[in-house]
């Protein structure tokens, strides 16, 4: 996007001198421009043409389709097995211990589940943000710079913003994408971005609840550690460091057999929460410093690829705008934001 719009300044339409003749997709003018130009912009609406571009064919979109929804499947059984697995596995321990710790468990697990099951809802069936309708294709209809910016998207055949990329398995162009999510299986784009940090924040707080809790409830009920030989281990070498460490892996590993089927799930849902924690953190973190920067991860990317000359500033501010309320549509119209812009430098 960013190169298109820059590398097209080249191209501009100034004078009328030779016989390259070209129709503006967007106000449908007939230009000259002064020699080929494989990219230009035109004077009167803004658009951009690009005529590199060939018909693109969307195949293979059913295969990507058919690979989210088995990706949101898997996800979220596995969403209610940690639930239920977990609910079955501790509460008995918990209540055997204290009733109000039950009880106050109870709550905390209520309020965990319903907040990570309806984010991440949301965010998977919620639309990632579709581009305002705009009016596009004949002269006195486009004003003068209506379409500042735009590219014409050729696989929906409609213009697309300057904020819009399109998603090729979603199948459509999505306002502020930041990513295709396949465990989603949906975009993460202007309308559902928040609603996805939501999700991410409740796994999080999730997995290390689950973590925490089944760790306290498989102690209580870990069958007892017998050491063969550790007492007579004395003083201290790397050598009797090793054995010690050998014998206590070796007692704990012994006892574990005797462990019940509910021992077992304590033990799974203490591992896979504590590996899915470590995943979401990241994820986490990556996100959060991307708003900081106010960008999005595709952002990003071209930035990286342009040499950065499309610099936002980085900033607290954009974390408080991201989850604020004045989140509106206007700022995606770019005569907005770039008015904004020119009078902010
Ligand atoms: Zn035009
Ligand atoms: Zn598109
Ligand atoms: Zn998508």
């Amino acid at each position: 996007m960013a190169e298109s719009a820059e590398s097209s300044k080249d191209y501009f339409v100034t004078t009328v001198t030779e016989d390259h003749d070209i129709t503006c997709w967007g106000c449908g003018l007939r230009l000259l421009l002064p020699s080929y130009a494989p990219v230009f912009k035109c004077g009167w609406c803004g658009a951009i043409t690009n005529q590199n571009v060939n018909k693109p064919e969307n195949k293979w979109l059913w295969g990507r389709r058919l690979r989210d929804r088995c990706f949101v499947v898997i996800l979220f059984v596995f969403i209610l097995f940690v639930i239920c697995g977990g609910v079955w596995a501790v509460y008995p321990v918990l209540f055997s211990i204290s009733y109000t710790l039950g009880i106050v468990n109870s709550i905390l697990t209520v309020i965990l589940a319903a907040t990570t099951v309806s984010t991440f809802c949301l965010s998977a069936f919620r639309c990632a943000g579709t581009p305002p309708t705009v009016l596009w294709g004949s002269y006195p209809v486009v004003g003068k710079g209506d379409l500042e910016n735009y590219t014409f998207c050729h696989y929906c055949s409609k213009p697309k913003s300057p904020r819009a990329h399109h998603c090729r398995s979603c199948g459509t162009c999505v306002l502020d994408m930041d990513h295709h999510c396949p465990f989603i299986g949906n975009c993460v784009g202007a309308s559902n971005h928040r609603h996805f940090i939501a999700f991410l924040f409740a796994a999080v707080s999730s997995t290390i609840y689950v973590s925490i809790m089944s760790m306290y409830a498989s102690l209580h009920i870990w069958p007892p550690v017998k050491y063969r030989s550790i007492g007579h281990l004395n003083g201290f070498s790397s050598h009797i460091a090793i054995q010690a460490f050998k014998e206590v892996f070796l007692a704990f590993a012994s006892s574990a057999v005797q462990l019940s089927a509910r021992g077992l799930i304590l033990v799974y849902l203490f591992i896979s929460s504590v590996s899915l924690q470590i995943g979401l953190s990241v994820l986490l973190w990556q996100q959060l410093s991307y708003i900081y920067e106010g960008k999005t991860y595709l952002g990003h990317l071209s930035s990286q690829g342009s040499g950065g000359d499309h610099i936002e500033e980085k900033d607290c501010q954009n974390i408080l705008r991201f989850f604020g309320c004045p989140y509106s549509i206007s700022r995606y119209f770019p005569s907005l934001r770039n008015s904004h812009k020119r009078h902010t430098k």
